[in-house]
């Protein structure tokens, strides 16, 4: 009886998502909580497990399935119930019940990377076999190899029982293909098992190489594409309604990342993780859903140890301004020995539960786009970085793109490049675009001759003509730091190069300092179209060190190229803010980021009183939050209205 009850309540939203001609993952508010299982938890009790989820309001559970282990009495050979699963018991089958009995959706996981030694001995050549010939084992686990039996052929077995048997609302990939380190950091090299020896052999005409090459790089993500395309196959001939996810970008529905953190990874900090992950990914893919897992834990050796709850929150908010599912991570249950970041998200989901209607069918706005790696290349990371930092502080709502495809069904009224540019943006100026490159490494198109780059350069750029950058009237000088690329022009009626000059003792501090005629920044008209470009890394040297002189030349870049910008505000810089659309309406998201200093987060500074004017006509507006109607006045083609109070977070409806 329960069983159909269950049936019966689903079935309004499951019809929802397939009248829209979107699986499910696209067309309703997405609560995400990954409850990382252990082998012991296959002893955990459905109902207790499904109650605490449905308490915190989370509509979807990724959680363990099979793989290494499974939590279900599997019948498919060389797959092995986790030896915790008490005998008798379903544990995924109850527990399936029971969470879909509270409508909450089921994502299966299952790690294929990895398995007990009985199949290794029976198959040893279905696994990862390191240059020496020994196989890769970490903690009486064997490494598999993507170009092996297992993942070719038994993992699709044992696949299939899972979905024939479960009614899951999908299935998600853990570690897919093969690793090139464990999870202690050791690295493993390369496999060289006889698949994958033959398979670059016929792909580069060499024998495996010690180290990864663009050849060695290419077939493994062929290899890795051509059993992820299988696995989704499988998927929809026995459950289309179910969706994939692995970390992969193509042939999935959905696009995965995780914000999180490491002991060893330099500082600063990213606090702009999860809406760098989930903006990207919109708006790479935008028929995709971004789901950012929220990792709780400080890194590997820790995973019992949360970061700051201020950081989970941080990310909550930045998931849902962006368009992507709200997600939090835990590993094991959620009887949790910390509690900290569990206590965070649970009145986040719950309020996120209630106000559901605006979290569902979101969409970018934004009418500046910041090129990721688009193309081939890839763009150094610090430039990117400051140059995200700088639109986030400068209120500019932008989409963040990893491709050209939206060239001819996007429009945008400015394009911004880090470190270079690809060939095919050339076509969007050509036609009237607009164009901000930043960084030494030019273009795959011509803008200008280049005459040389140096590789680290360390001097400044004068300001000769200050009409043109109102935001640097108190400097004459701009540090620059890293590589710079001299180009044909004369710099003397905007920004020139100055050299380097003596530094020290101080008697001597810049004396022989000297001016050039060469450029600091160049600007060419191309078709329609207008580039201009900073030949030295501006968002680098931001990234690092802030200066507000960089945030200025910024600023007044932007201007220039883009004067009528869509957001307006007195907003602090540390106040983020996103404009998204949903069906006719708008969403304006505001998250507080002034809680965070150093490695630390705290609660956000409530900010008051944020004027704000947006571009178009709207009549009415109303903060959800804190819930208030707010009043609004239409001056020229612009809506101009005051959030009252900004605490962790807000979100004006403008209809
Ligand atoms: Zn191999």
């Amino acid at each position: 009886m329960r069983f159909l009850l269950s049936c019966l309540l689903l079935t309004p939203f499951l019809a929802r998502a397939e009248a829209a001609g979107q699986g499910w993952w696209m067309t309703e508010p997405i609560r995400w909580v990954q409850t990382n299982l252990r082998e012991t938890d296959a002893a955990l009790d459905p109902v207790r497990h499904a109650d605490q989820l449905a308490d915190m309001r989370a509509n979807v559970v990724l959680m363990g399935m099979g793989g290494i282990c499974a939590y279900y009495p599997t019948h498919v050979e060389f797959h092995y119930p986790s030896p915790y699963l008490p005998a008798g018991r379903d544990m995924f089958g109850d527990f399936l019940r029971e969470a879909h009995a509270r409508r909450i959706r089921v994502v299966g996981r299952y790690d294929l990377s990895k398995t007990p030694k009985p199949v290794y001995d029976a198959h040893p050549e279905w696994f990862f076999r390191k240059a020496d010939g020994s196989p890769v084992i970490y903690n009486g686990l064997y490494s598999t190899c993507i170009n092996g039996g297992y993942y070719r052929g038994q993992a699709m077995k044992i696949l299939a029982e899972g979905l024939e048997r479960y009614d899951v609302d999908g299935l998600f990939f853990n570690m897919f293909g093969n690793q090139s380190t464990d999870y202690s950091g050791n690295p493993v090299g390369l496999c060289h098992c006889d698949s994958c020896r033959d398979r670059y052999r016929r792909h580069s005409g060499r024998d495996i190489p010690d180290r990864p090459d663009d050849d060695y790089r290419a077939l493994m993500s062929t290899c890795a594409r051509e059993v992820s395309k299988e696995i989704g196959a499988l998927i929809r001939r026995i459950r289309p309604q179910a969706g994939y996810f692995n970390y992969m970008q193509d042939l999935t529905d959905g696009i995965m990342s995780e914000s999180n953190t490491e002991v060893r990874r330099p500082l600063p900090l990213w606090p702009l993780s999860a809406s760098d992950n989930v903006n990207r990914a919109r708006n790479s893919e935008p028929e995709k859903m971004a789901i950012d897992l929220n990792m709780q834990f400080v890194d590997y050796w820790w995973r019992f140890a949360t970061v700051p709850r201020e950081e989970i929150a941080t990310r909550m908010w930045q998931q849902l301004a962006n368009g992507g599912a709200l997600t939090f991570e835990v590993n094991g249950t959620l009887d949790l020995q910390d509690r900290q970041a569990y206590e965070t998200a649970k009145p986040i989901f719950r309020w996120a539960a209630v106000n559901e209607q605006y979290f569902a069918g979101q969409r970018s706005a934004a009418r500046v786009l910041l090129l990721g790696d688009a193309g081939s290349r890839e763009i150094d990371e610090a430039s990117y970085r400051g140059v995200f930092r700088l639109l986030t502080e400068e209120h500019i709502p932008f989409a963040v793109c990893d491709n050209m495809r939206w060239l001819g069904s996007r429009d945008f009224d400015l394009v911004i490049a880090t470190d270079g540019a690809p060939a095919r943006l050339r076509e969007y100026v050509e036609r009237g675009g607009r164009t901000l490159l930043l960084g030494a490494r030019p273009p795959e198109f011509d803008v200008r001759r280049v005459i040389r780059s140096v590789p680290d350069l360390k001097g400044y750029v004068r300001v000769r003509d200050h009409k043109l950058y109102p935001s640097l009237r108190d400097t004459d000088l701009l540090m620059i730091n890293g590589p710079f690329t001299e180009l044909e022009g004369d710099g003397t009626r905007s920004l020139s190069l100055v050299p380097p000059s003596m530094i020290g003792p101080p008697e001597k501090i810049h004396v022989d300092m000297r001016d050039t005629t060469t450029p600091g920044v160049v600007s060419s008209a191309i078709g329609q179209g207008l580039v201009t470009w900073v030949p030295w890394d501006l968002g680098a040297l931001y990234y690092r060190h802030s200066l507000p002189a960089h945030a200025g030349l910024f600023r007044d870049l932007v201007t220039a190229l883009y004067p009528e910008r869509q957001v307006k505000t007195d907003a602090h810089p540390l106040i983020e803010l996103t404009f998204m659309e949903q069906g006719r309406r708008r969403l304006l998201h505001l998250v507080n980021l002034s809680g965070h200093s150093q490695t630390g987060y705290f609660a956000p500074v409530p900010m008051r009183n944020i004027r704000i004017s947006v571009a178009g006509e709207y009549r009415r507006a109303r903060t959800v939050r804190a819930p208030g109607a707010l009043s609004l006045r239409v001056e020229g083609a612009r809506t101009v209205f005051t959030v009252p109070l900004l605490r962790d977070y807000e979100l004006v409806v403008l209809e």
